[in-house]
């Protein structure tokens, strides 16, 4: 698959997995692809990412001949194809003696997603992305939200569905808008009482996610309004990120401020603040002792970074 022109290339995009949309359809080809011994399987542990130690870092893949040798009995999500091998992931979180045999000194380890993309190259930091995600809404939905029946994995895990009543249900993903608003010479940064930025140096975008029957923009204008009292005019899509935590999608913009001044949420926000250019600038260099601004994993780092470029 060729990859499509992206305005910019995100830690958790660029997955070169084909998602083989036509081949998981095949109840029967999966199940032989799980005992294949060519597939390769990516165990996650409490939604930690199994990784290789030593002088080759790297995602932890296994073959099926190492699930059966570590007694895996769990269901592997089919991720999709790479160079005609088919690619799971399994969670292995209930596995007792895979999880010993896999434990320190073994070569391998578990690893945070978010601490891993040190290591992992950017495709490989968009499978992460898939599998978290993946496992994630496979262990928060075992029961049908109608009629309480066990729901059961189809088409390699693109779909759960109710034993009972029989609803299909699909994996999801819930979009947030995060959004860099400058007034022309300066851009507006707020620290949220809920994040790790509480009562720091720290500032990023304004961000929050889109509400059912919102479009990004009037998403936009809302969280503004909400979190900083700032009216918006024009809104400016830069780059979207996924950001498997536990599944949403980032989507990066930029605002034009159509007022100037703060009246932020107490509740919601610690603090919201205009930063000029300058002050932004030396922010990214890692060079302002008064403000810190989030790190390239972010896509809040490369919207400021847009915006103190002029771009
Ligand atoms: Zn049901």
């Amino acid at each position: 698959m060729k990859d499509p022109k992206l305005n910019f290339s995100h830690v958790y995009s660029r997955n070169p997995v084909d998602r083989g949309e036509t081949v998981r359809r095949d109840d029967e080809w999966i199940a032989d692809k799980t005992k294949d011994a060519t597939s390769r399987f990516l165990p996650l542990r409490d939604l930690n990412i199994l990784v290789t130690e030593g002088a080759q870092e790297g995602l932890g893949w296994v073959g099926s001949s190492d699930l059966e040798r570590l007694g895996v009995n769990a269901t592997p999500i089919f991720l999709g194809l790479l160079d005609d091998t088919a690619h799971f992931t399994v969670d292995i979180s209930a596995q007792t003696r895979a999880l010993l045999e896999l434990s320190e000194g073994s070569g391998f380890r578990f690893v945070d997603a978010r601490s891993v993309t040190d290591i992992l190259s950017p495709a490989d930091s968009g499978i992460v992305a898939q599998a978290r995600a993946q496992i994630n809404w496979h262990n928060v939905n075992g029961f049908c939200a109608i009629c309480g029946g066990e729901t059961l994995m189809g088409r390699g895990g693109q779909v759960r569905t109710c034993s009972q009543c029989k609803k299909e249900n699909y994996p999801r993903t819930d979009p947030v808008i995060i959004v860099v608003v400058s007034d022309g010479d300066r851009c507006l940064l707020g620290q949220s009482r809920r994040g790790r930025l509480n009562r720091t140096n720290s500032y990023s975008a304004l961000a929050g996610f889109v509400d059912q029957g919102e479009s990004i923009e009037e998403a936009v204008a809302r969280e503004v309004m909400e979190e900083a009292g700032i009216e918006v005019g024009q809104v400016r899509y830069h780059s979207s990120q996924p950001w498997p935590f536990p599944s949403s999608l980032m989507i990066g913009c930029h605002a034009d401020a159509a007022t100037t001044d703060i009246n932020f949420d107490e509740d919601e926000m610690n603090d919201v603040r205009w930063f000029s250019r300058d002050e932004v600038a030396l922010a990214l260099q890692g060079k302002n002792e008064n403000l810190a601004v989030p790190q390239p994993i972010a896509i809040a780092h490369h919207l400021i970074t847009a915006w103190v470029k002029g771009e």
